[in-house]
């Protein structure tokens, strides 16, 4: 679904100003204060945790441990939830560790900078839908694509309990963008023909099965979209197309979307130690997440 309605980000309004200070915060928070956060560096990782409870609290929000152990440690996913008028679950998530030498500023602290600002903007709300913000813990390997991922623990209780996901929507990496001529590649050459060059949109991407919710995803992204957006349906052997916590939840049948800068096919910082605060774009960063707001307000009316 390649997107042409417009060039260029638009300015932002003054609650996308607010928006921008709140996600700059956050993220120097979780990447610039609590820096690299995984199994390795454990008292951070439980920091980040920490953080986001806390977070979710003060947004007037009753967060909830879903917890597991591995190598003998417990792990915590961190899920809050705006009760709705029917059982359907719509569910927003993002990954909270980071990978091995990176403090993840863009991988994942940006997801999580919005997944905290989506769930204040929805606190105290009234929904149709269940709207469920979780927290993901060890997405990055050495767990990443395997049961001990935090979001496969948790989609599987999901399965388990009959929980009725609807959508499922990862931000994974969303905050860097670039005018540069040649700054966007691919995962596939076949992709170049139909897909920009340039690093300037924000990518939705999903599985074959779940391409019906990645449409309307998209379609209600662009109708207040500021910035330009790209969509894609692809099998999930495609590099990069699983790379993230939606893949948990296709595992146990859910429809999963991701919402991406693309990461490693434009970030040139991705998985390193210079993945840090400063390299984001933070106005376009807003846009996105003031877009999402929409999408989730759209989906909830379905
Ligand atoms: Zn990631």
């Amino acid at each position: 679904m390649p997107g042409k309605n417009i060039s260029r980000a638009a300015p932002l309004s003054p609650e996308d100003i607010d928006l921008r200070a709140e996600l700059k915060s956050d993220v120097q928070r979780l990447a610039g204060e609590i820096g690299e956060r995984n199994m390795w560096r454990y008292p951070q990782l439980n920091a980040a945790a920490d953080f986001i409870e806390d977070s979710f609290s003060r947004a007037g929000l009753h967060p909830r441990r879903d917890s597991y152990e591995l190598r003998g440690q417990a792990c915590h996913n961190i899920e809050a939830e705006i009760p709705g008028t029917r059982p359907d679950i719509v569910l927003i998530g993002a990954h909270y560790d980071s990978v091995f030498g990176s403090p993840g500023a863009n991988d994942n602290g940006s997801g999580v900078a919005a997944l905290l600002a989506l769930a204040r903007r929805f606190a105290g709300k009234t929904t149709q839908h269940k709207l469920r913000f979780v927290a993901f813990v060890n997405e990055e390997p050495p767990y990443f694509l395997s049961d001990q991922m935090g979001s496969f623990v948790y989609a599987s209780r999901c399965k388990d309990r009959g929980d009725r996901i609807s959508a499922m929507i990862s931000l994974e990496t969303i905050g860097y963008f670039s005018d540069a001529p040649h700054s966007q590649s691919y995962p596939a050459p076949g992709l170049r023909v139909f897909y920009p060059t340039v690093g300037n949109f924000i990518g939705f991407v999903s599985n074959v099965h779940s391409r019906a919710l990645l449409r309307r995803s998209i379609a209600l992204f662009r109708k207040h979209a500021k910035i330009p957006s790209e969509g894609a349906a692809l099998p999930s052997f495609v590099p990069g197309v699983s790379w993230s916590d939606q893949w948990a939840f296709w595992q146990h049948g859910y429809p999963g979307i991701m919402i991406t800068d693309t990461a490693p096919f434009r970030y040139p910082h991705y998985h390193s130690a210079a993945d840090t605060p400063d390299k984001l774009d933070y106005d376009r960063f807003a846009l996105v997440v003031s877009g999402m707001q929409k999408v989730i307000e759209g989906l909830d009316k379905l």
